[in-house]
């Protein structure tokens, strides 16, 4: 019956399939979550002789697909809300998060006209002003939801970029780029997201464009140098396109000093992004808000709710001050966005977005927000911040792990160290604190992160999940302790 009725439509036929086909996927996925382990352990070499694509001529049928789905991608997929899984930011999604997604799907409304996407529209340009009044925004609705925090990154740079050209007199839009481009420089700190480089490279600027401010022993940009940087490209003749801050560096969590940033930056009419893809959390929160000082400041900013905000990939937004700086990547196409459209107020977000096609993302967070409360929302991501403490605190006290930086966000480094292993030197105790990553994994039994902080290579615990507990993580701990035993034996 599915077979004749590949369309979603309000047939009675399709509504039937429809229901059968969410039904057998929503039935697998409550009995995936039942499942111990974090990962079936299969390798590489393993899943790819294991996977096959059946591209039957006759087709297998709805039921035979989803079947197909359940054996080769579910049960070996990564149980992100397990508790030993803490390698990444990456979060256990919201409840409210997959019954958003269902609404979001079968819809399929589209975001850049709001003849394709009405009632979504109004509800995404009604969260735009609320993240805006969070942060300390004038009331407004400059801003768009994007695929995440690349993308977000990339619209604060070109902006600035076409803001820095534009005070010239000339538009990068109409033009591209000219002049002696190799003086244009963008300064960021040297724990800044990659995202960073790869954007300027996509701008034109090339990654020969980034320097780099040093950072302080917690990893957060450090203000004398960031001074020094400035002088020194004045003395070269360089010229500062923007600053970019980050609040919370993807492995220490650590939150550049904002509102000192913003003053030095205003002094010479610099912009800044802040690019909060990490910290943007914190708004939220009831003992951490602080944090983000001086965030109201500031440009442009990017945030992510695909991570601490516990939403389904892909969730990310992107808020700039001043609405009049959209107009630098205007462009009105007769179709979507005309002029005689804008005239009548009618909102086309094509015209705020990068993308053209683009998903209803903010229902997530607008149910999130209603399902949970400000309070709860809060609740669930102080707790990372709170745990990270305590796991600091508990790590401290192992005689063979070494806490490497005082946590600042959900995120704690340390490495495994004991006497021998730091007599075999630098080079042995990096590769074994490696291993252990790569031994835990193999085992399925837990993914722990593997970095390096000021040349030290260590381990990371990245503790978003709300539901885990010191004592989860002491258990997690145990096991590291146990496979580097097993490692050096
Ligand atoms: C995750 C992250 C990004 C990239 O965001 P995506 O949503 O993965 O594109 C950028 N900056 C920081 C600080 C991040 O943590």
């Amino acid at each position: 019956m599915s077979r004749l009725n590949p369309i979603l439509a309000g047939s009675a036929q399709s509504t039937e399939a429809y229901r059968q086909a969410i039904a057998q996927s929503s039935e697998a996925v409550a009995q995936w979550l039942q499942q111990p382990e974090m990962y079936q352990g299969k390798t590489v070499a393993e899943l790819r002789e294991r996977i096959t694509l059946d591209f039957n001529p006759q087709g297998l049928g709805n039921q035979a697909a989803i079947e197909r789905a359940i054996e080769y991608f579910l049960k070996d997929s990564l149980a992100v809300h397990h508790p030993q899984c803490v390698a990444h930011l990456h979060c256990p999604s919201l409840v409210v998060s997959q019954a958003a997604e269902v609404l979001i799907n079968a819809t399929n409304q589209s975001m850049d006209s709001w003849d394709q996407s009405p009632s979504a529209t109004i509800i995404e340009m009604k969260l735009i002003e609320w993240l805006r009044t969070q942060v300390g925004y004038q009331p407004g609705d400059a801003g768009v939801f994007t695929s995440g925090g690349t993308q977000s990154n990339l619209m604060g740079l070109m902006l600035a970029r076409d803001a820095f050209f534009a005070r010239q007199g000339h538009s990068i839009q109409q033009d591209g780029l000219v002049g002696n481009l190799k003086k244009i420089r963008v300064l960021c700190s040297e724990h800044a997201h990659f995202s960073v480089q790869k954007n300027m490279a996509l701008l034109g600027l090339g990654y020969q464009s980034v320097t780099l401010v040093k950072t302080d022993r917690f990893s957060r940009m450090d203000l004398n140098d960031l001074q020094e940087k400035l002088a020194q490209a004045e003395a070269n003749g360089e010229q500062i396109l923007a600053i970019v801050a980050t609040a919370g560096t993807t492995d220490a969590g650590a939150i550049d000093p904002l509102r000192a940033i913003a003053e030095l930056a205003a002094e010479r009419q610099i912009w800044v992004h802040v690019d909060a893809a990490w910290g943007g959390a914190l708004l939220l929160s009831e003992k951490y808000r602080d944090y983000l000082d001086g965030l109201e400041l500031v440009d442009s900013i990017t945030l992510d709710f695909h991570k601490q905000f516990f939403q389904t990939i892909s969730c990310g937004a992107f808020l700039l001050k001043e609405a009049r700086h959209y107009e630098l990547m205007r462009y009105q196409a007769a179709y979507l966005n005309s002029e005689f459209d804008e005239a009548q107020g009618v909102p086309n977000l094509v015209s705020k977005s990068l993308q053209t096609t683009r998903r209803f993302d903010a229902l997530k967070l607008w149910m999130g927000l209603e399902a949970l409360g400000q309070k709860q929302y809060a609740e669930i991501i102080d707790h990372g911040v709170t745990l990270a403490q305590d796991v600091a605190q508990y790590v401290s006290e192992q005689p063979a792990l070494e806490l490497v930086m005082q946590p600042q966000l959900a995120s704690v480094l340390f490495r495994y160290r004991t006497q021998q292993l730091s007599d075999a030197g630098d080079t042995a105790l990096a590769l074994f604190n490696q291993k252990i990553g790569d031994v835990l994994l193999e085992s399925g039994r837990a993914n722990v992160g593997v970095t390096e902080a000021d040349g030290v290579t260590c381990l990371k615990l990245t503790l978003l999940n709300p539901t885990v507990t010191l004592e989860d993580i002491k258990v997690l701990l145990a096991l590291v302790e146990k496979t580097a035993e097993q490692i050096a034996a």
